[in-house]
């Protein structure tokens, strides 16, 4: 059943199981025999985090950073805060970012500076969705769950103003929705 402010689906639960499962198969082939801290990045990523982290196979250990991005909600600024820092030091650890989605790339390119000049012994990125063609700053992303166009979505961890995290799908809106 789909939702009444969904204009459509673009990945459906079983797409999102399927997928995530292989991205946790592939992390786990390759950290065979090390631990892996997940970084998530709140609260967008929290939904995949928890499904990601059960297809590891591997150790793996949780941490989460929250940071606001300003601007308006549907637009990212690239000026960042960090609004809850990890309680882990991540020196000498495999540290493994999980984003819920890469638009402009500019609230991670923040994000792997900081987190880099704490001496991770390794830091990756995996995003659950990547906005082809709309990265403003390079961002090197070890795993992508799926390429998707240029539209806000929600679903799946992604809000529109604290909506619709808890559909089990990641589904466009309907433009009405954002008629103020
Ligand atoms: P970036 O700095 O890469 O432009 O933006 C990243 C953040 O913007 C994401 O973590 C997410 O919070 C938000 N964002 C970007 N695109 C979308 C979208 O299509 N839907 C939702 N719900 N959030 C988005």
């Amino acid at each position: 059943m789909t939702h009444p402010d969904i204009k459509e689906i673009i990945l459906t639960e079983e797409t999102l199981r399927a997928r995530v499962a292989e991205l946790g198969a592939d992390i786990s082939r390759d950290y065979a025999g090390e631990t892996v801290l997940l970084v998530a990045v709140l609260r967008g990523a929290a939904l995949f985090i928890a499904d990601l982290a059960r297809e590891i196979t591997t150790p793996v250990e949780l941490d989460f950073m929250a940071v606001s991005s300003y601007g308006s909600s549907t637009k990212s600024s690239g000026v960042v805060r960090i609004l809850k820092d990890l309680d882990e030091m991540i020196e000498g650890r495999n540290v493994i970012v999980v984003e819920d989605i890469l638009d402009t790339g500019l609230t991670l390119k923040y994000l792997l500076k900081n987190l880099a000049s704490r001496k991770p012994k390794t830091l990756e990125v995996i995003t659950l969705l990547n906005k082809e063609g709309k990265q403003r700053v390079p961002i090197s992303c070890k795993y992508t769950g799926f390429l998707i166009p240029d539209e806000f979505v929600v679903g799946y961890g992604l809000d529109y103003a604290e909506k619709y995290r808890n559909l089990p799908y990641i589904g466009i809106l309907k433009p009405s929705v954002y008629a103020d």
